[in-house]
């Protein structure tokens, strides 16, 4: 059997698979079964920041695992001691790290943490978390309830009480109660549709919360690493929040997830845990991953590939203004909304016949999230091959 028809029969089928397998990449650029080459601007739905068989990560985790890989968070683990520093310092908060290995767990330890502060600070338990329509958090049973779409909460229950969703951000301070022990967003929605929110309505309403002793939970598992130009997203909006979740992006393909918070003393020993978060091959890849992004961050060349990514991602729009409605996002979280989900089915296959991968987000959003290190070559390469794949339609 060929992979297809093994992955047919053996894997169960929870994915729409685009008929294509990579067999191999480098930075931006991968290669199929077939040996034909593409430009990859998905980077594994923003996961190989510092792109396809990046050297200096491949030497850090080879060095690290040829010594240990795993001995438990029963004993104390330099490479996630060291990673931890590095991030809550790349932050520019007083904060402490929890590691997991993914984006969904993040989000359970953050929820995790928002409960527990709600229950022992106060005379009434608080345990209300709100979130937005349209957000995306997860596919555990608590982060599907905490997303708010209503087609994600189909099948699986009962959930976990206490999740209430706000239309948008104007709408959350008219649905906090007594019982509301923290607010969750996305600064950027991503799988939402690449929707950046408004800056200002985002720190009145980091204020609001401050003020009334709620809590502000951001999920930055796209957002974050370097994504959005800067750190955190956070950053970029002027906010501090309270709890901030990573994952995706940060660990440039090996699975990690993080929760940062300023509530030091809220979790305690038993409280929370996880067998593999944290291990060294984990934590030896992220501490690489994160000088790579840091390094590109100071000598301002992702400010540079930012502002070249989005002139091509402009001109795009302007030669096909008969199929997008706008240009959306930030950084290297962008995309163009296209008129009609059909229009952006027949790009999204077009793209791949013509050699450049590129995603859909929401209904109608042509996403891009290319790697960091994405160079100006890659970059020319994959707008002149979606530029044809869409004159092709
Ligand atoms: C991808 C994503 C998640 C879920 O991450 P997993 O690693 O798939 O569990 C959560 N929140 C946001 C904003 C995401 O983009």
């Amino acid at each position: 059997m060929n992979i297809k028809e093994l992955d047919e029969k053996y894997v169960l089928p929870t994915y729409a698979r685009f008929d294509v397998e990579f067999v191999s990449g480098k930075n931006s650029r991968l290669i199929d079964s077939d040996g034909k080459n593409y430009i990859d601007f998905t980077s594994g739905i923003g996961v190989t920041s510092v792109g396809h068989a990046n050297e200096r990560v491949n030497s850090a985790i080879s060095e690290q695992i040829s010594n240990l890989t795993h001995t438990s968070n029963l004993y104390h683990i330099g490479p996630q001691a060291k990673v931890a520093q590095k991030l809550v310092e790349a932050s520019g908060m007083d904060m402490q790290c929890f590691f997991g290995n993914s984006g969904a767990e993040a989000n359970e330890g953050a929820i995790k943490i928002a409960r527990k502060y709600g229950e022992i600070n106060g005379e009434i338990k608080k345990y209300k978390i709100i979130t937005l329509n349209n957000s995306f958090h997860g596919r555990t049973i608590t982060t599907i309830k905490a997303t708010g779409q209503e087609i994600m909460h189909n099948y699986f229950g009962p959930f976990p009480d206490g999740f209430v969703y706000a239309d948008t951000i104007d709408d959350v301070k008219d649905l906090l109660d007594d019982h509301t022990c923290a607010v969750m967003i996305e600064l950027v929605q991503g799988e939402g549709g690449v929707e950046p929110q408004d800056k200002k309505k985002v720190q009145d309403l980091a204020k609001l919360l401050k003020k009334d002793g709620i809590l502000l939970i951001v999920d930055e598992v796209q957002t974050g690493g370097y994504r959005t130009g800067e750190f955190l997203a956070s950053i970029v909006y002027d906010i501090q929040p309270d709890i901030i979740t990573l994952a995706k992006g940060i660990g440039g393909g090996v699975p990690v997830g993080v929760v940062m918070t300023s509530l030091k003393g809220v979790l305690t020993a038993g409280d929370h845990g996880s067998t593999f978060g944290g291990n060294f091959l984990s934590t030896s890849a992220t501490f690489e991953v994160m000088e790579i992004l840091g390094e590109l961050h100071r000598s301002s060349k992702l400010a540079d590939t930012i502002k070249y990514f989005n002139e091509k991602l402009e001109e795009l729009y302007t030669n096909h203004k008969d199929k997008f409605i706008k240009k959306v996002g930030i950084g290297l979280m962008c995309g163009l909304r296209v008129k009609d989900s059909d229009t952006l089915a027949s790009i999204l296959n077009s793209a791949k016949e013509n050699g450049v991968m590129v995603l859909k987000a929401g209904r109608n959003t042509l996403r891009f999230l290319p790697a960091i290190t994405i160079t100006k070559e890659e970059i020319d390469e994959g707008f002149t091959a979606l530029n044809r794949a869409i004159s092709s339609i």
